[in-house]
């Protein structure tokens, strides 16, 4: 007899070879029992657990235990997200749009300096020009005398 004394029914006293056996019988015959079944774990729930941890929601990365909840909550989350991602575009766009509205404003002011500098240039011509015409007749009047 190569029976394991751990695998040992606490309710009626059965023995099993192995852990996954008794796990099964325990399912299957104390099902209703929930008092002694509260520790009991099933033989692949550490894979299970393991698996669990990487259940994360791939739009905000929340981790879930179980694949279904995760699910759950993505199908909601996508909506979300992808509202918050049309918000995002769309702020971007307007951004663009302001953006483009400055250059050309930056573009006109520009040009309104240079033309301002043109003007000034223009100017002071004029203002050289006029000196001279100035000038010209005093040194005419100076001329006259
Ligand atoms: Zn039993
Ligand atoms: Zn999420």
């Amino acid at each position: 007899m190569e029976i394991i004394d751990n695998h040992i029914c606490k309710i009626c006293k059965k023995s099993y070879s192995s852990y996954s056996s008794l796990w099964n019988h325990h399912k299957n015959i104390h099902k209703n029992n929930n008092s002694t079944n509260v520790n009991f774990i099933p033989p692949n729930s550490t894979n299970d657990i393991q698996k669990s941890i990487n259940y994360n929601c791939r739009y905000c990365n929340k981790i879930y235990n179980k694949n279904k909840s995760r699910w759950k909550h993505e199908q909601k989350c996508k909506v979300i997200y992808e509202e918050k991602n049309k918000e995002k575009q769309l702020i971007e766009i307007k951004i663009a749009e302001i953006n483009k509205e400055k250059e050309i404003e930056l573009a006109k002011i520009n040009k309104e300096i240079k033309l301002a500098e043109i003007n000034l240039e223009l100017k002071k011509v004029e203002i050289i020009a006029s000196s001279e015409a100035y000038i010209r007749p005093l040194g005419l009047e100076k001329k006259i005398h």
